[in-house]
């Protein structure tokens, strides 16, 4: 397509992405900056070297997310500090530097230093773990002194990483989360003030005044920590398999709400370990460069790429995905309906430009659905054309391409566009089939959803709420709706548009049995454009016909002949959509009949995570009724291996219950079918039906397999005998 732009656009688009490539390191600049120049710690150290008064780290407040999973907790540190006047007058300056450098694991030299120096208070080592702080107490040093300190735990280490963020020595916020919430988060710090006598000279340590820490605020995210795994499994294994040159990136959000639900890059860090080179050819790299200065740089340049939300950050042009929100514009101005035709005829002429289609061929003619199913370019050109220059731009930003979503997070950008009123005829025409538009991940996924959702932009957002350390919500954060931008009747044929594409189209690698998919795909050449360097990506909906989710996947810098979206980018939606429509208990939708036919064994689930055992009870076609609140399964009625009806129940046991022997069973003799199975399923138990053959109706129970009353373990399958009612009573003869 690139010998088809006029110079104008190329020369244009040069300078897009030199802008991009500005953008990009300013925000480079930036956590460089929080990094190194860290004036909190730096300001701190200095009134602590000045005076004896020690500052006391509150405990930082808990990020949970959307079920209250901790996703970065702090736990109780202490600080090992020492008095060297008193360590030299009063107590033993070889034991405590013996008993300091064995414990705490440091040269016993830098401990005499310290006991040596002309201060008033020396701080010895931070972050020390209670066993070691316990360990220096029994020894009874005299002058050495333990502070209470917090330490920053990340539970699920490489778990949404980049929205997370991490904490400095000091636990300041460097990143995500952390660093836009650092001020809730972090509290305030206490203090030891040392006491002084009225004549100005210092009381001993144990008169010190301490002024208690106010511990920070918790924060809990739209994040699902199950969502979000499955986005990351499935992302870190396309990484992988497909060999992704520049990384991935992939965000579920909730289309009615906005929230984010997911929201992953890779390749991604431990946030226990984020200032670590983990990639090895990098680390090798970075290790053979001789000057400390630029090994220095290097690492940082490399940690900086690393920490970089692709998802809000990067931005791309949509190809193909953007036609879904062409076509929206044109239906909602009725500029085009279902019924109308385009010619293709393999080229498309505007101005003094030809402007191929990827099917040289030509695609003949074709409706507004089989331009979409078959992405061809000529027809949306058409379309674009018809929608017009000014109605195109309102659209535009309508839509929120021209401005930042305002998510939660340091460092999102807005896109880039031709400015209102100055594009041309043949800029329209490539914009339209979404070369041309440059836009973040982010700005994307919201905009089909607002497609899906009736026509409404909802903003997307991070944070549900903020609780203090008692657990009272301060503050929530309700779904915002920013504009209606297509009417819910366009909305509607929008989302059976889409479903076609999936079911029929070029995104069928995204077909799912049962589920009804909606979305697109897309490849793009990335700018400067001629070196082989691509985008593919994937914008849809779940499920079709009632969206709950929206997701958008990029993949960056596939290799040349692997490339495109709709080979790549589909099935790989296909695997996450699967995952999470299963977890969020969104039945598939089978054809009548084909989901209650047959038997089906069931599973082995005892010592499985909830998530997982749902998943694999559902994928058995069984249905899954959970005892208890625990988060594993540490029992299941029916035993694995038996053979019930399909949907039939699994009942799994968590947390403290268990399975039961003294349910007493209930009698359905002389109840009708329906009946005796809901008593039956009611006291959970498996209904076993016998003796019925054409329809239920008239049925009536005759014996069951276990007497009433009787005692038996929940689940246990009861056999069921029906016999059919005649509606008359047979005539006698008299
Ligand atoms: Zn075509």
């Amino acid at each position: 397509m690139k010998k088809n732009n006029t110079l104008k656009t190329q020369k244009r688009i040069l300078i897009l992405s030199g802008i991009l490539i500005f953008l990009f390191s300013l925000l480079i600049g930036r956590i460089a900056y929080i990094q190194f120049i860290d004036g909190n710690r730096l300001s701190k150290e200095a009134i602590e070297q000045q005076t004896r008064d020690r500052m006391i780290n509150a405990k930082r407040g808990t990020i949970y997310d959307r079920n209250g999973k901790q996703l970065a907790v702090s736990a109780d540190v202490e600080t090992v500090n020492l008095s060297p006047a008193t360590v030299r007058e009063d107590g033993d300056p070889q034991k405590c530097a013996d008993v300091l450098s064995q414990v705490l694991k440091m040269e016993r030299e830098t401990i005499l230093e310290k006991i040596n120096s002309n201060v008033s208070y020396v701080m010895v080592k931070r972050k020390v773990e209670k066993e070691q702080a316990d360990a220096i107490r029994e020894a009874g040093l005299t002058g050495v002194y333990m502070d209470a300190d917090t330490k920053r735990y990340y539970p699920y280490n490489n778990i949404a990483s980049h929205i997370i963020g991490f904490t400095g020595t000091d636990n300041q916020g460097l990143l995500g989360i952390e660093q836009k919430y650092d001020n809730i988060l972090k509290g305030q710090y206490g203090r030891i003030v040392t006491a002084r006598n009225a004549d100005g000279t210092e009381m001993p340590y144990k008169y010190d005044r301490y002024y208690t820490p106010e511990d920070g605020s918790d924060i809990t995210l739209t994040i699902d920590v199950s969502i979000q795994h499955f986005l990351e499994k499935h992302l870190d294994q396309a990484l992988t398999d497909l060999q992704l040159a520049n990384g991935a990136a992939g965000i579920i959000m909730d289309v009615k709400t906005g929230e984010i639900l997911a929201m992953a890059t890779k390749p991604d860090f431990d946030l226990n370990e984020p200032l670590l080179v983990t990639d090895p050819a990098e680390k090798q790299r970075i290790e053979a460069i001789s000057d400390s200065t630029e090994r220095g740089n290097a690492t940082q340049e490399y940690l900086n790429k690393l920490w970089r939300n692709k998802a809000v950050v990067d931005s791309y042009e949509p190809g193909s995905t953007f036609k879904i929100i062409t076509s929206a514009m044109a239906l909602e101005e009725n500029v085009v309906s279902l019924q109308d035709s385009f010619n293709c005829t393999g080229s498309y002429k505007v101005a003094k430009e030809t402007i191929g289609c990827w099917k040289h061929a030509g695609h003949g003619v074709l409706n507004l659905t089989g331009a979409l199913m078959n992405s061809c370019n000529p027809a949306f050109m058409q379309i674009g054309a018809r929608i017009g220059q000014d109605t195109f731009y309102k659209y535009y930003k309508g839509f929120g391409f021209t401005e930042k979503t305002g998510i939660e997070l340091y460092g999102e950008t807005s896109g880039i566009f031709y400015p209102a009123g100055s594009f041309n005829e043949v800029e329209l025409a490539t914009a339209s089939f979404g070369q041309g538009p440059v836009v973040t991940p982010l700005q994307m996924i919201s905009a089909i959803s607002a497609v899906a959702n009736d026509g409404k932009l909802m903003k997307p957002h991070l944070l549900k709420n903020i609780t203090d350390a008692g657990g009272t919500i301060l503050q929530s954060f309700d779904p915002v709706e920013i504009r209606q931008v297509i009417s819910p009747q366009t909305s509607q044929i929008m989302r059976g548009l889409m479903e076609a594409v999936v079911s029929e189209g070029t995104g069928n690698k995204a077909y799912l049995e049962g589920f009804r998919i909606g979305g697109k795909t897309g490849t793009s050449e990335k700018i400067p454009r001629g070196n082989s360097k691509y985008v593919a990506s994937f914008a849809g909906i779940a499920p079709a016909n009632d969206p709950q989710v929206a997701i958008l996947l990029l993949l960056d810098e596939p290799p040349v002949g692997n490339h495109m979206g709709g080979t790549i980018a589909s099935p790989l939606a296909a695997k996450i959509l699967d995952d999470v429509l299963r977890y969020m208990d969104i039945e598939p939708e089978l054809p009548d009949g084909e989901a209650v036919e047959g038997d089906a064994e069931v599973p082995s689930v005892s010592g499985m995570n909830l998530t997982e055992a749902r998943q694999i009870i559902s994928q058995s076609g069984l249905r899954c009724v959970v005892e208890g609140n625990g988060s594993v399964v540490n029992a299941q009625v029916p035993n694995p291996g038996v053979v019930i009806a399909r949907n039939g129940t699994v009942i799994v046991y968590t947390g403290d219950a268990r399975p039961s022997n003294s349910v007493q069973v209930p009698s359905v003799i002389e109840k009708s079918f329906e009946e005796a199975k809901s008593i039956l399923e009611k006291a959970k138990f498996q209904f076993n039906p016998t003796g019925i053959e054409n329809t239920t109706q008239n049925a009536v129970a005759q014996s069951q397999s276990i007497t009433p009353g009787e005692y038996a373990t929940i689940g246990s399958e009861i056999t069921v005998e029906f016999s059919y009612q005649t509606a008359t009573p047979p005539q006698t003869e008299s």
